[in-house]
């Protein structure tokens, strides 16, 4: 079959369209439980309410990133970065690679 259109991600659960494959910037990000994706871009999501996390490249302002659909947690979003250098994670997604599925391709 002929590859037409962008190639998507879905939620595991309930297959609603949560992401580009072309809008993955990391595949080498650490999840909750095992690996994940940094992507620019997310949709047909919900973000939850912002805090503060110390994780291991510092602290930074994150908010919990849920299926617009189903509700399942997928990730976290970055709104801020402390450290210059992680700075490039701002306003981005991370989502867990075990909570995202591709569709059809
Ligand atoms: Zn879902």
């Amino acid at each position: 079959m002929a590859e037409i259109g962008p190639r998507l991600y879905c939620c595991y659960k309930c297959k609603n369209h949560v992401s580009l494959h072309d809008d993955i910037i990391s595949k080498t990000f650490q999840g909750r439980d095992g690996r994940a994706f940094l992507f620019s871009h997310a949709m047909n999501i919900s973000v939850g309410r912002r805090e503060d996390r110390n994780l291991m490249t510092g602290l930074h302002t994150v908010a919990d990133v849920n299926c617009g659909d189903c509700g399942e947690l997928l990730g976290w979003k970055y709104e801020r970065a402390y450290e210059p250098s992680q700075k490039y994670k701002e306003g981005k997604f991370i989502l867990e690679k075990s909570k995202i599925v591709k569709d059809n391709w």
